[in-house]
């Protein structure tokens, strides 16, 4: 009796150390990717752009968090840096509109690609049969420099909008501002040009119009260049180790828009940097050591246009031929409608096996496939020859390079199912 009640407890204790030890792995894990889509998508993080060195700040946090795991580096340190250059807004940012205060990022936006300025001024409305007339709208232009042009969406196609600056820029007939009213959601983006003056995309449905009176205040650096970084470590692989299976995902995003505003990129990309670091947590633990090693690259200036893991193909660190399988992670927020594979059309043996765990332990209602494209991070790659996918979370919130990307209206919804899914992924490779 004691015996058996002994051994009895000796099973109750061991499984219920295994059940403790399944749920603390397991809360940790989206505990963990929480308190990392928190920290990159902060304030104190400046939207990971190059206004108060935001994306260098992000670059730092990661390599703490690389060290914290043990991750080895392969050469010397875990920062591979490179000069970005890009347009900035540091500094002021004011837009009224018909002495109404317009709210930046919610109401307008300035341009990516735009200049600065300071102007108190009438307006004046591009008419329709100006803006579709190549002629008329040059002599328009000719005779209009010092004024604020209105261009409304709702009668001139966005084709003849871009036209219009197109003709600007090559008659350098600048005026003091553009105003273009739209009903699109605003969607914001890195430019490394600067016009010499400002366009402003602002929601039509903020406005009164028409629009007979604005004064702005934009402060614009013009194209500056920073020194910015790509980060990387790794864990040695116990059977294969000079064959690599890669995890990247870019930290970068937009920054700010003056010196108030910042884009926090809770989905685009804090959400792809917590799976990331996730992966090298559970990659370190002596329990989990992998065959092939593990190659864990966090890419900067991604949103400017994909120039870190551009910089990394042309410089790589270790030979791009030892890359067994790449995978790239890019929004990974939501899930509520499944996971998208980029290059799932090109690598259909990869695609089969993950679609395979899928089917079996339905971490997602389903799994989609695409070909190849320039839309993240794996484009250079797959030009450069190496195996790769990029994966994406579909469904769920709709914010996307706007002020409403935050953690807090972020789901996570199948982080953790993504966790297991490529885990699951790399062991049958
Ligand atoms: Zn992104």
């Amino acid at each position: 009796m004691v015996k058996q009640r002994y051994s009895m407890k000796v099973i109750f204790t061991t499984a219920l150390m295994m059940f403790v030890h399944i749920n603390i792995h397991k809360a940790q894990n989206i505990k963990y990717a929480r308190r990392v889509v928190d920290t990159l998508s902060s304030s104190g993080m400046h939207g990971r752009g190059y206004v108060l060195e935001g994306a260098k700040i992000a670059a730092g946090y990661i390599g703490v968090e690389f060290q914290k795991f043990g991750l080895k580096t392969f050469d010397g340190g875990y920062f591979q840096s490179f000069d970005i250059e890009t347009n900035r807004f540091p500094g002021q940012v004011l837009l009224k509109i018909n002495k109404v205060l317009m709210r930046p990022g919610v109401d307008y936006l300035i341009e990516a690609g735009s200049g600065g300025g300071t102007v108190h001024y009438k307006t004046l409305t591009l008419p329709r049969v100006i803006a579709e007339d190549d002629r008329k709208m040059q002599d328009f232009l000719e005779a209009n420099r010092n004024n604020v042009f209105v261009i409304n969406l709702d009668s001139i196609s966005e084709e003849r909008f871009q036209y219009f600056i197109k003709t600007i820029r090559l008659t350098e007939n600048y005026p003091m501002g553009v105003i273009k009213i739209q009903k699109k959601k605003l969607t914001w983006d890195v430019a490394q040009t600067a016009l010499p003056f400002p366009i402003f995309e602002v929601m039509d449905s903020v406005l009164t119009l028409p629009i007979k009176e604005v004064e702005f205040e934009i402060e614009n650096t013009g194209v500056a260049r920073t020194e910015s970084s790509n980060v990387c470590g790794f864990v040695k692989g116990t059977r294969y180790p000079d064959s690599m299976v890669v995890f990247t995902a870019h930290y970068d995003h937009l920054g700010m828009m003056g010196k108030d505003t910042y884009f926090p990129g809770a989905n685009d990309n804090a959400s792809g940097v917590a799976m990331l670091l996730n992966l090298v947590q559970y990659y370190s633990d002596l329990r989990h050591r992998p065959d092939y090693t593990m190659v864990f690259l966090a890419f900067a200036g991604e949103e400017v246009g994909l120039l870190g893991s551009k910089y990394f193909t042309e410089n790589p660190l270790f030979p791009l031929k030892k890359i067994r399988f790449l995978v790239n992670m890019d929004l990974l927020g939501t899930g509520e409608d499944g996971l998208m594979a980029v290059n799932g059309v090109e690598f259909p043996k990869e695609y089969n096996i993950l679609d395979s765990i899928n089917n079996e332990k339905h971490y997602l209602v389903r799994l989609q496939k695409r070909p190849k494209a320039a839309n993240s991070d794996q484009y250079f790659f797959t030009e450069a020859g190496v195996k790769c996918f990029f994966i994406y979370t579909l469904g769920g919130i709709a914010a996307y390079h706007d002020v409403f990307d935050r953690p807090e209206t972020l789901p996570l919804t199948k982080f953790e199912d993504i966790f297991r899914l490529l885990t699951e992924f790399v062991g049958k490779l």
